[in-house]
């Protein structure tokens, strides 16, 4: 891609696939390798901004940019920190919605490497199986750390927990401020970014409508 290419995708937040694009050698090299090597390469990215990485304010910046990506930021690139999510036999016949509101989004947009923040709220109708409600939190927490775009971040979670539940009766919507947009570029500080994603009965607008109802209702506790 050229320069004009390259800004075109970024700008517009383009995404190609669903499953996000990684290498097959991803994973050969341990995590401790990986942030020797981005604690080199950062050094050199701050060198190059002219900064003293003598002083002591500096010299451990390298070893804390790499130690945040690979432990704290992008996580969940790896499937080996994928949550183990046990699902239980919906045995009192649960068959109504269920909806799990203002779960937090922390990711990372990846055409800038910036903090998306926000919420996301997910409904499901049961059929056979339930999951415990944390295992959902931890479900986004995995998704979103790392680099992502929001739609796929939408649709990733959509499709596990489609996967996990046995149903295509699940709906995602994701409410999300993206830093790239706010501090830099057209530098908006207010707008924020609503994606949302469902299958099975939530095509359904009656359905869609009574989950909509139910994330915007106001806290009763
Ligand atoms: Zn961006």
């Amino acid at each position: 891609m050229n320069k004009e290419q390259i800004d075109f995708v970024g700008d517009n937040h383009i995404s190609t696939s669903i499953d996000t694009p990684m290498r097959v050698d991803a994973f050969d090299k341990t995590d401790e390798i990986k942030i020797k090597n981005i604690e080199h390469y950062f050094s050199k990215i701050m060198e190059e901004l002219g900064l003293d990485l003598s002083d002591d304010s500096l010299s451990g910046t390298p070893y804390r940019v790499a130690k945040m990506y690979i432990k704290e930021l992008f996580y969940g690139l790896n499937p080996k920190h994928k949550p183990k999510i046990s699902t239980f036999e919906n045995k009192y016949g649960y068959h109504k919605m269920l909806v799990e509101r203002n779960i937090t989004i922390d990711s990372s947009c990846e055409h800038h490497f910036l903090p998306i923040v926000g919420h996301t709220h997910i409904g499901y109708v049961p059929k056979k199986k339930v999951v415990g409600l944390s295992k959902i939190n931890r479900l986004v927490d995995y998704y979103a750390h790392r680099p992502q775009v929001q739609e796929r971040l939408c649709l990733q979670i959509l499709r596990d927990l489609q996967d996990t539940l046995e149903t295509k009766d699940v709906i995602v919507i994701i409410n999300a401020k993206h830093l790239c947009v706010s501090s830099r570029g057209i530098k908006d500080k207010s707008s924020f970014t609503t994606t949302i994603e469902f299958g099975g009965c939530f095509g359904d607008t009656a359905f869609r409508n009574e989950f909509l109802k139910l994330v915007n209702s106001e806290n009763i506790v």
